[in-house]
């Protein structure tokens, strides 16, 4: 039992939570009964009966029947202000045919006559091989103003003549570098269907979403969070408003910085947000100052930039992840970094001189081990320092690069809710790895066994919902729920225990984003960032830990969320 409290001055408790099973997640992994909040901070951690003298009559007491208690969820990989996405844009997905999108189309286009440019999101590449839907079939739907829509997959987009237009690509357009501008077999125009870094060519023309639609995603975003126990999160991916380099299509999002900094002045976040700012390799180093600049200018409480995020190479369902060894399904092809070797070298020798912490995307065993090369650069020139550089979806490792991770202090960043052998891994990972590969991928004790600090994260919206239990579930089970069949379970000798999830989800995405004085465990002086299970993690079999649910959600003494 552990029993802590302000000593000295004694409060009066705004708030007493009694008769629980609280699971600390403090350095000795104590378990107590009874938390005292006063303002936004915990006050006391102890029993039921020493919280007694801090309960006054003004002091709200809830009684929990020995429901568990744990501090606030960090989901360490996220992109909360892409929600934009899914409430100010039209949505396509499971719709059945090129008639029902121009339905749906038409529709959100009549229906939003305010908006100077139409974004989507959804369509099917299946419905459209081999050049993509075609800009005449969106002409036809709307034509006074640009429309653009996006692939379900986030890797092509579909615009009109107008899109076009305004952002001048014509049949004499040479796609950039990495880029596929779709023409027309016959007349050589552009046919309506841009692919990876050729979607900036309108994404970073056209008028971007705006701080409101922006703000109005993050709100629908923050509700979903606070019911799934999040109370703070990291945005993997916030952009400089006037960026000019490769933003992979997502230049619709480039006022997220503004709009996360809009609600925290107005004091409307009701979470923590920490974020990591777009870089882009043909940018290099030129790029810091004005990183640099934005860090400075975030600085309140709720929201803060101090880390820059880099993808080095892509994902393994598209080919694009970077691998020691060939890909199975392509004889001969490992794919290719997105940054060169030396670049990224310079890069992240300068990040680290300037004392940003660095994020980086890397899935593939040869981008992980190039990220790593590059970090040993930093380290060899700067000196070592508590950098807490990080690593996320980590998928395909070298067996040599645990222990790097590890000597360098470097932390690991993985989706557990990945952990499993779904319909990805069957049709996807298993063809294009094979199998030895494909069985090993996604690691999490062999990082934890070498002291790896790992930070679990949802990579929200790529799953969606985000809930911590899944990634929880996922961590320690490694196969869907519901599934008991061993043959099903992707590398069990990686399983980890519900405790270590736990921390991953908690302390430790505290201490990924400098905030485990602040976040993280239960302990006096922390602020009081409190979630109530309606089941016991540390008592219930493992296959039931998805069928949890959070009964409340409280971030900084308010109560965000109750389950009604
Ligand atoms: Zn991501």
């Amino acid at each position: 039992m552990c029993s802590e409290s302000v000593t000295d001055e004694k409060h009066i408790a705004d708030l007493a939570i009694k008769n629980g099973y609280v699971y600390t997640v403090d350095e000795k992994k104590s378990r107590a009964e009874a938390i005292a909040v006063s303002g936004d901070k915990i006050i006391y951690v102890g029993s039921n009966s020493e919280i007694e003298s801090f309960i006054g009559p003004e002091t709200k007491i809830i009684d929990l029947n020995g429901r568990m208690v744990l501090p606030g969820f960090i989901d360490s990989h996220a992109h909360p202000s892409m929600a934009a996405s899914l409430v100010a844009t039209v949505i396509l997905n499971n719709l059945p045919s090129l008639e029902a999108y121009q339905d749906a189309i038409r529709a959100f286009a009549s229906a939003n006559k305010d908006k100077k440019a139409i974004y989507g999101n959804g369509w099917d590449n299946t419905l459209f091989p081999p050049i993509g839907p075609r800009k005449e079939d969106l002409d036809a739907v709307i034509s006074d103003r640009p429309a653009s829509l996006m692939s379900e997959d986030g890797h092509a987009i579909w615009v009109n003549s107008k899109a076009l237009e305004i952002c001048g690509v014509t049949k004499d357009t040479p796609a950039p570098q990495g880029g596929i501008i779709e023409h027309d077999p016959e007349t050589g125009e552009p046919s309506g269907t841009l692919r990876e870094d050729a979607m900036d060519l309108i994404h970073n023309v056209l008028p971007p979403l705006t701080v409101e639609q922006i703000k109005e995603g993050l709100h629908a975003y923050m509700e979903v969070a606070a019911r799934e126990g999040i109370t703070t999160v990291h945005d993997a991916m916030v952009l400089v408003p006037g960026h000019k380099g490769s933003l992979l299509g997502l230049g619709w999002y480039r006022e997220n910085t503004t709009a996360f900094a809009a609600l925290a002045e107005e004091n409307k976040l009701t979470m923590r947000v920490r974020a990591s700012i777009h870089t882009s390799p043909e940018l290099g180093v030129s790029q810091i100052p004005a990183l640099l600049i934005e860090c400075e200018n975030h600085k309140s409480p709720l929201f803060q930039i101090r880390s820059a995020k880099v993808f080095v190479d892509g994902v393994v369902e598209g080919g694009t992840a970077f691998l020691h060894e060939p890909y199975n399904h392509k004889p001969g092809f490992c794919g290719e970094p997105i940054w060169n070797p030396d670049d990224l070298n310079v890069m992240f020798e300068a990040l680290d001189k300037e004392k940003l912490q660095i994020h980086v995307h890397a899935i593939g065993d040869a981008g992980i081990s190039m990220t790593l090369d590059a970090y040993e650069c930093a380290v060899k020139a700067n000196g070592k320092r508590d950098s807490r550089h990080q690593v996320t979806h980590i998928q395909v490792l070298a067996p040599g690069d645990f222990k790097r991770f590890s000597d360098m202090g470097i932390l690991g960043v993985p989706q557990p809710m990945w952990f499993k052998k779904g319909s990805n891994y069957k049709e996807l990972e298993l063809p294009y790895l094979g199998r030895e590969r494909a069985e090993k991928e996604y690691p999490m004790k062999s990082f934890m066994d070498v002291g790896v600090i790992m930070a679990s994260a949802s990579d929200f919206p790529v799953s969606m919902p985000c809930p911590p239990m899944l990634g929880i579930h996922g961590g320690v089970n490694r196969c869907e729920p519901g599934v008991d069949d061993p043959n099903e379970i992707l590398g069990p000798e990686e399983r980890v225990s519900v405790e270590e999830m736990i921390a991953s989800y908690t302390i430790n995405g505290a201490f990924a984003n400098f905030l485990e004085d602040e976040t993280g465990s239960l302990e006096v002086g922390k602020k009081a960032d409190i979630i109530v299970l309606d089941q016991n993690l540390l008592e219930i079999p493992p296959s039931e830990i998805s069928n949890t649910n959070i009964l409340m959600t409280i971030f900084e003494g308010k109560e965000i969320y109750r389950d009604k």
